[in-house]
């Protein structure tokens, strides 16, 4: 189906002199500090086409805003038109077919709402108020992937306002070639406003949470866990970081503030069985706290909410792995240990199962094979004077561990670390490939604050 619409804006445009414009162009990464000329806020498919052709109209750069959580802060740009999905977040559910109609500008929280009434989940972030939008179109990293693959692996279909202001849609029957590439290249093909999602039953309760070990276990708690997770079945989503204990009631006062290990565990099979299948993490002991149990998968989904605040400054980066043997675990916890500041994550993210099932060829995301992504999440309070430390850390943990990285990355954890980088999450025949689809989607390169992708 191809639409051309009237393109007249029906939404509110923000300007600098509007109240709430400073409210509406921050960002997750408080790091980000950018004042769009305009931020124009759609409620349609028709209003995103309409504030693309005024930003060209008008010869201003454009931004996509989703669900702001993008850490290069590329939702919003200086000078420029900030095209502002958040007011499209619906979130329709067809329990019958086992499908999610879900609005550009959704976040998670609500998509996982929306899907447990009916006993339904998609894999999705693993904090509630990262967007569908930015995340999606990276392939999507969540706890049910190795039980039901990316994000990407579950999109059926997506609604698409193009450079040109048609808007399309992209599946396996309608333009397949942008199909292939909106499924992990990212926001640069056209603004989707529908996401078409299939959904699994699963839940509403599911076994899943965290067991925190002492950083002294840290080497111990790194190598049993990849020992497991090298065969883990499918149901079992999990990932382990280095962090420091919150001082939260659950953790024993000794540990609170020092540097731990954080195992989340998410199960997504029969929770009665997950303590028999989970034993080789769950008995490996003694943890400071064990909060695994069995409880709903929106509170799963909404563990590591409270240590992901709006407003931090954030410096990320990532690689994936090809193996993770005794010497890059002595190496994550001698470079990754002591944290600069206690907002830092250091996530070992676990691969395998339905993800690597599918044909690398199948979409533009690749990497299918890597065993374990690196999140090297640096996050500090908003004081500048702790900036380059914080930098200087990840940083060095990053080369620390370069003998062990595959070469490749996944862009939804890194920052501005240039064409370079982005290609090689591709390699060089799908980079071509999207380059070519790149041109013949966004010739003049609209849509290009985003992990870029120049036309060929
Ligand atoms: C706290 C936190 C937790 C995270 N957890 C995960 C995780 O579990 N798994 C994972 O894979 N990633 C995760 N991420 C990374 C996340 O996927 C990326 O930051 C992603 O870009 C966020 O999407 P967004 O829509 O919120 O961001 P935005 O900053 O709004 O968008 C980033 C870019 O994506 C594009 N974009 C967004 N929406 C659309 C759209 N509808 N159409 C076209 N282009 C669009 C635009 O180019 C935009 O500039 C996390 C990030 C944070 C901050």
């Amino acid at each position: 189906m191809t639409e051309t619409v009237n393109q007249s804006f029906n939404g509110e445009t923000l300007t600098p002199a509007s109240p709430g414009y400073d409210a509406a162009r921050t960002v997750f990464n408080g790091l980000v500090d950018r004042r769009p000329q305009r931020i124009m806020r759609c409620s349609s498919a028709a209003d995103v086409a309409a504030a693309i052709a005024s930003a060209r109209a008008d010869g201003l750069p454009l931004s996509v805003y989703g669900g702001g959580h993008g850490v290069t802060g590329s939702a919003v740009v200086d000078g420029g038109v900030c095209v502002d999905l958040r007011g499209l977040d619906g979130v329709a559910v067809d329990p019958e077919a086992r499908i999610a109609r879900v609005g550009g500008g959704a976040t998670w929280g609500v998509v996982d709402a929306a899907t447990q009434e009916h006993g339904l989940a998609v894999t999705g972030g693993r904090v509630s108020t990262t967007g569908v939008g930015g995340l999606s179109l990276g392939s999507g990293s969540g706890w049910l992937e190795r039980a039901f693959g990316f994000v990407c692996d579950n999109l059926l279909a997506a609604e698409v306002v193009t450079a040109d202001g048609r808007i399309v849609t992209a599946s396996d029957t309608e333009n397949p070639d942008l199909f292939w590439a909106i499924r992990g290249g990212g926001g640069n093909f056209g603004v989707v406003t529908e996401f078409t999602l299939h959904l699994h039953p699963l839940g509403p309760i599911v076994f899943g949470g965290m067991l925190l070990y002492p950083g002294f276990m840290a080497v111990d708690v790194l190598r049993n866990w990849r020992d497991f997770m090298r065969t883990a079945p499918d149901e079992v989503g999990s990932g382990v970081a280095l962090i420091t204990a919150p001082p939260e009631e659950f953790v024993p006062e000794p540990a609170r503030g020092q540097p731990c290990v954080g195992v989340v565990i998410a199960y997504a099979g029969d929770p009665a069985a997950a303590p028999g299948v989970l034993a080789p993490l769950l008995e490996f002991g003694p943890p400071a706290a064990n909060l695994c149990q069995p409880m709903p998968y929106v509170a799963v989904q909404q563990l590591l909410d409270p240590p992901n605040q709006k407003g931090m400054h954030n410096y990320w980066t990532g690689d994936f792995l090809t193996d993770f043997p005794d010497e890059a675990v002595a190496a994550w916890v001698e470079h990754g240990f002591p944290p600069v500041s206690p907002l830092t994550q250091l996530i070992v993210v676990a691969g395998g199962g339905a993800i690597a099932r599918v044909s690398d060829d199948a979409t533009a995301f690749g990497n299918r094979s890597a065993p374990f992504n690196l999140h090297m999440l640096g996050m500090w309070p908003p004081d500048p004077s702790q900036d380059q430390a914080n930098i200087d850390h990840i940083r060095g943990l990053a080369a620390a561990m370069k003998p062990w990285t595959t070469g490749s990355v996944y862009l939804n954890f890194i920052g501005d670390e240039g064409l370079t980088r982005v290609e090689s999450a591709y390699g060089p025949a799908k980079y071509a490939r999207l380059r070519e689809i790149k041109r013949a989607w966004d010739p003049e390169n609209v849509f290009r604050h985003n992990q870029n992708i120049p036309p060929a």
